[in-house]
């Protein structure tokens, strides 16, 4: 079998979607897209379908290592996610060629259903309430929210008193019923990121997320030192190589490699059994669409350690398509009681329902982060 073709298309809400066929007919779908930069990731697409045209796409460790190494410069957000679609693309057509679903080919089943967790957005406490419900009623328990709404290098106390009555009255509505992990989404600077966590933990939140940025991930031990709190991060970490830097400094007790952003199947697969032999848990980073959850859920699925996998229903980014709107078996992918079964079809397990997907590609809206500014006009970390 040999690669012809790979084909792009950018998709409302935020997405982009490839193709990848085969001389066989046989053909493959992935998700390389970074939110806010898709024509970027488009471009690098191309530029390294270059080494696969003519390629056999079952040589997916090589084909990898090609995109990896053969370029000179590589890592980082842009490559690692361009990457990473077309490595899910290729296990599509491996799983599909040997009719099997991907988890199978990854050695199989280590549990029979994924605990799925849902986010909740807004800031104000009744909407986050009134969201909680409405997910509880259809089977729910495990909740993400924003911690903290854009915060000063070095903040006042109403600031924090903000941020901690929040998330003090949803533990007051719903006493130990629910459990939730707080996103601080990068947004807090150190000196604050200590001050916040010691408020909250009187309210046991499940994790913390991104207390700090990545580039500050010296912080996340020294943090972790001082709480009992688990901490979370890794959506902005694009290869085992930076995992690996994280995991020997430890601090950090949730790894969430992004299956679109940090090379795909075969690198997160890598990353979850590092984590797992530094005792570190897996929940794989997905505020994306179908195909990027199919390629977590065959990854959460044969990783022992995977403990909760995030899913965009109802996000508030979904603004013009919603999660399974591209796909034809919904069904599979029906959440109950809070949880995921395997996805069975071959390959990812995903069917793209491809008629729509070029339709809608035709006004694929440019998203863009939205720029926050503190009150003095400064830039603010979103
Ligand atoms: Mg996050």
């Amino acid at each position: 079998m040999k690669i012809t073709k790979l084909t792009t298309y950018r998709l409302p809400p935020r997405w982009m979607f490839l193709k990848i066929e085969t001389d066989e007919g046989i053909t493959g779908w992935g998700e390389p897209v970074i939110e806010g930069k898709a024509r970027t990731v488009e471009a690098a697409v191309h530029e390294l379908g270059d080494y696969l045209i003519g390629q056999d796409p079952a040589r997916i460790n090589d084909l990898w290592q090609l995109m990896y190494r053969g370029g000179f410069y590589r890592g980082g957000a842009i490559l690692m996610s361009a990457m990473a679609g077309i490595d899910q693309a290729l296990w599509d057509i491996k799983g599909k060629s040997l009719n099997v679903p991907v988890w199978q080919l990854l050695g199989g089943l280590v549990r029979d259903n994924m605990k799925a967790y849902s986010w909740v957005g807004g800031d104000r406490p009744g909407d986050i309430i009134d969201g909680i419900n409405k997910l509880k009623a259809i089977g729910f328990d495990t909740f993400k929210l924003n911690g903290c709404e854009e915060l000063g290098f070095i903040d006042n106390s109403r600031a924090i008193d903000a941020a901690v009555n929040k998330v003090a009255q949803i533990r007051e509505t719903f006493g130990n019923e629910i459990e939730f992990g707080l996103d601080f989404h990068g947004r807090v600077s150190a000196p604050m990121a200590g001050i916040l966590i010691n408020e909250l933990e009187p309210y046991r939140p499940l994790f913390i997320e991104e207390p700090v940025l990545a580039e500050q991930a010296e912080y996340y031990p020294k943090l972790a030192a001082k709480t009992h709190i688990p901490i979370a991060a890794g959506e902005r970490m694009y290869s085992r190589f930076e995992f690996k830097r994280v995991l020997q400094a430890g601090g950090l007790s949730i790894l969430q490699p992004d299956l679109s952003h940090a090379g795909g199947i075969s690198e997160c697969l890598k990353i979850a059994g590092m984590a797992e032999a530094c005792d570190v848990s897996l929940a794989p980073h997905c505020p994306l669409g179908p195909i990027a959850l199919a390629a977590c859920l065959n990854i959460d699925f044969v990783s022992w350690n995977a403990v909760f996998q995030e899913q965009s229903m109802g996000i508030h980014y979904n603004q013009g398509a919603e999660l399974l709107d591209y796909i034809k078996n919904k069904e599979d992918f029906t959440i109950r009681n809070g949880r995921f079964n395997p996805l069975t079809k071959p390959g990812l397990g995903v069917e793209v329902d491809e008629k729509l997907v070029i339709e809608r590609s035709a006004n694929a809206p440019e998203w863009r982060n939205p720029v926050w500014r503190h009150k003095d006009g400064s830039v603010a970390e979103w």
